[in-house]
């Protein structure tokens, strides 16, 4: 059976659900993804943090332009924010003085061990050499901004359905045609937000990859010491990424901040590498590790230069990129679904729930640039 419609999405993350949401009120959008509920991949895999300065300087710019709905979203969006405040503590070894140096002058906090320890106090002193500070990181509330935008999208007539993987795509006159199993839709436009999988989808379509390149990111929780105020600790960081670890719901998670290529896939965390990160986390914390509660891996997707692809194929008509979200999906969420607005709506009148974009930002995220 055929079923009709503006844009089909492929793929209902954080990517697909808040660009559909972001449509949903000029266009009649169908969101499609394979599993049998939305964010079961990267999007449910996070660990949940708006980071200001985290990622090449574009992601910094959509993060900073995502901040208002986040924090402070249109009440018709949502009743209250996404976020809450969030510490960032970095902290260095005996030879990391040059790498604390860049930090400081990029506008961290020198603190001293008496006042660190006040705030994380299993710091091993004897170890830890120096410790940066900040106040600028919130956590995100990912699950409910997830819903918001499926909420939102389902309040504008558009449809979410899950178990229909798209297994074929092809053009008839000026329709796409997404084949899953069960059914074929019609589209005038396709919206690739597929994560992982947004080469697979293209070479469907039959065009060219961008050559995005998941990484796999692997995480440990770890029963708090209540002793130890571990729920209120900031986000703590080994200088270099060597690890971080991060409240998260009933633990303390911990990530060897790993970034391995791999090809697209149901990740699973490779048990090597939850050692490793426990054991670079013991090298600066006084905890020793005797069980973890749960592990789980995610695979962050890059484009070859690292910055996200946002924008119509040059070689066929209808076919949009979202791809290539990296580290900073779910904090660059609400900017680039107004990207996809932008390119796509132009004559619609603007959406005031998600922020005003530039020009400017949106030709640097042109897919273009990798043909
Ligand atoms: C451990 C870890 C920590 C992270 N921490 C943060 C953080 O603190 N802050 C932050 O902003 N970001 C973070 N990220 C990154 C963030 O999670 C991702 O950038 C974001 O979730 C990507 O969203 P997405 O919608 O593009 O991908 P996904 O959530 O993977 O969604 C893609 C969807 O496409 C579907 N799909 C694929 N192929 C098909 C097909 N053929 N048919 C139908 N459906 C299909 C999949 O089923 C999937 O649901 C982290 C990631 C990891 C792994």
């Amino acid at each position: 059976m055929n079923k009709t419609t503006d844009i089909v999405v492929i793929g209902a993350g954080i990517a697909g659900t808040s660009a559909a949401a972001a449509l949903a009120d000029c266009c009649k959008v169908t969101v499609l993804d394979q599993e049998s509920h939305p964010g079961y991949h990267a999007t449910g895999r996070s660990a949940a943090t708006w980071a200001p300065f985290y990622g090449p300087p574009i992601i910094q710019q959509l993060t900073a332009l995502s901040l208002p709905l986040l924090a402070t979203p249109d009440a018709m969006f949502s009743g209250s924010a996404f976020t809450s405040p969030k510490g960032e503590m970095m902290l260095g070894l005996p030879g990391d003085e040059a790498e604390i140096e860049k930090q400081l002058a990029l506008g961290m906090q020198r603190l001293t061990m008496e006042d660190a320890r006040q705030l994380v106090p299993l710091i091993k002193q004897d170890s830890v050499a120096s410790v940066l500070y900040t106040d600028n990181m919130l956590d995100i509330d990912v699950d409910s901004l997830h819903q918001a935008y499926i909420r939102h999208l389902k309040r504008c007539q558009g449809n979410l359905i899950c178990n229909a993987r798209v297994n074929a795509l092809s053009k008839l006159g000026d329709k796409w045609q997404v084949e899953t199993e069960h059914h074929t839709y019609e589209a005038d436009i396709i919206i690739n937000a597929a994560g992982a999988w947004a080469d697979c989808i293209a070479q469907l379509a039959g065009i060219t990859p961008l050559g995005v390149q998941p990484k796999r990111r692997t995480a440990a929780l770890v029963p708090f010491i209540e002793s130890a105020n571990m729920a209120q600790w900031p986000m703590v960081f080994g200088v270099g990424e060597r690890f971080y670890c991060t409240p998260f719901g009933n633990g303390l998670m911990v990530s060897p901040a790993d970034e391995t290529p791999v090809e697209p896939h149901d990740a699973w965390p490779a048990d090597i590498d939850v050692a490793g990160g426990i054991d670079e986390f013991q090298k600066y914390i006084d905890y020793d590790v005797t069980r973890v509660e749960h592990q789980w891996a995610g695979l962050r997707t890059f484009t070859p230069d690292g910055d996200p692809a946002v924008g119509f194929a040059a070689e066929a008509e209808g076919f949009f990129w979202l791809a290539g979200q990296g580290g900073y999906g779910i904090q660059t969420s609400p900017a680039m679904a107004a990207i996809c607005r932008f390119l796509i709506a132009e004559d619609a009148p603007s959406n005031h729930l998600f922020p005003a974009i530039d020009k400017q930002v949106v030709d640097l995220l042109n897919p273009s640039r990798f043909c």
